[in-house]
């Protein structure tokens, strides 16, 4: 008997086929099932063409509609309908120039990468394995779906998702997949880098890393990597004992951290990450200078904010393997913080003004504020309105 999220979704094959269509769920979410994995997206395979899709449901989104693939929304949930297919060359190794729709789920589960992810299951829970990937899950292992060294130049970007799957399923490369990853790695070269980041940062978050990592080395896929064909040692820092890294913010900083010749901004503009992560791998790097500098300190985790603990931490215990924190202590300082941020002061701009009515507004007041905040976090002063305005009368702006 099927279980959520299977079963919400069953309504959908069932629909589709009432339509006269074949439907399957198929990918990630059936590996995941026979694993016993948390299921992530539960992805749909249809005999249907998109279009048809668009007739059945009422919410339908064209995310990729010349490739076959639509989003159905239902109940809330969103689902991947893709139709059967074969792919046609892929010329910018980015996406197959053209898709050709087919009318049996066997040819479109052979253009999958591997075995374990070219299973399909009916809303029965009936399982269709052409390539013996069931076997290959018992025995833990990834494997091409045909001839290994022809799907990795088809798109190379397979060659980074079966590291990336020894990473997060902790599987081992079946021999002679392996030795057409490594036949194939220069073509790696070709790939665009958004694909790369979408699977290094699920490689680096995996539970297997070091799994991974191992198999980088050995089939030196770095020499075909933004940043690392340049600084042919730095491959040499992931070490074999290495620890997931959860967001690739955290995977900069560390890479910064134990090589500070690449800066973080090379680092983004070559894997074209986001604002965002630079934002991060800036924020983890200033706070390990600081922590090198001064300990852990109250000061310390109430700049780095909650959000950055975890963060943090994964990022200090793989750059200094010898430093002993523990994120518990992170996070009891953390709790014991007078206050998390600024707007929690028990003062507000127009009282300190207030305090000095003879004054011009500037630069003073911020300047006040920053000393309380200190004062505060540090635990010289409490929290309180009627204390803080007493210390600003014992500490009154500088004249000028
Ligand atoms: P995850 O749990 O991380 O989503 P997944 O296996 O579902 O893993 P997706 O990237 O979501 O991975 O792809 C869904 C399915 O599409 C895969 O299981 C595989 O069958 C197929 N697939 C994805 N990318 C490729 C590719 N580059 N070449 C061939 N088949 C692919
Ligand atoms: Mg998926």
């Amino acid at each position: 008997m099927l279980t959520e999220p299977f079963l919400t979704a069953t309504n959908i094959l069932t629909k589709i086929e009432s339509y006269g269509y074949q439907a399957y769920f198929v990918g990630g979410c059936v590996r995941d099932y026979l694993l016993g994995r948390p299921i992530g997206d539960v992805d749909i395979a249809t005999s249907a063409k998109p279009e048809m899709i668009q007739q059945i449901f009422n919410k339908v989104i064209p995310v990729g509609i010349e490739h076959g693939t639509v989003v159905v929304r239902y109940e809330q949930e969103s689902y991947e309908v893709t139709t059967f297919r074969i792919d046609g060359i892929y010329s910018d190794n980015r996406r197959p120039d053209e898709v050709e729709f087919v009318n049996k789920i066997d040819e479109d589960l052979a253009r999958r990468d591997f075995t374990i992810n070219a299973l399909a299951m009916s809303k029965n829970g009936h399982i269709i394995d052409l390539f013996e990937g069931r076997r290959d899950l018992k025995n833990k292992v990834i494997r091409t779906v045909g001839n290994g060294y022809e799907r990795f130049s088809e798109d190379p970007l397979r060659i980074i998702r079966a590291l990336r799957f020894t990473s997060q399923l902790g599987f081992t490369l079946a021999p002679e997949t392996l030795v057409d990853m490594k036949e194939a790695s220069h073509l790696v070269n070709t790939l665009a880098v958004e694909r790369l980041t979408n699977e290094f940062s699920k490689l680096f978050a995996g539970n297997d890393i070091r799994k991974a990592v191992t198999y980088m080395k050995e089939i030196q896929v770095d020499s075909y990597l933004p940043v690392f064909r340049s600084f042919p040692s730095l491959i040499k820092k992931l070490p074999s004992n290495m620890h997931s890294l959860m967001d690739f913010g955290e995977v900069i900083a560390y890479m910064h951290i134990v090589e500070p010749s690449v800066s973080i901004s090379v680092w983004v503009k070559e894997w074209k990450c986001s604002n965002r992560t630079k934002k991060d791998a800036i924020h983890l790097v200033n706070s390990y200078h600081v922590f090198k500098k001064h300990g852990i300190n109250s000061m310390l985790i109430y700049q780095l904010k909650r959000p950055y603990l975890a963060p943090f931490f994964r990022v200090v215990t793989l750059a200094d393997p010898k430093v002993s924190i523990s994120m518990e202590k992170l996070l009891t300082i953390n709790e014991k913080l007078p206050i998390q941020s600024k707007t929690e002061l028990s003062i507000n701009g127009q009282e300190i003004i207030d305090l000095f009515p003879l004054r011009r507004r500037g630069p003073w007041i911020r300047e006040i504020m920053d000393s309380l905040e200190k004062e505060i976090v540090l635990g010289n002063l409490r929290n309180n309105n009627k204390e803080i305005k007493e210390w600003i009368r014992w500490n009154p702006p500088e004249t000028n």
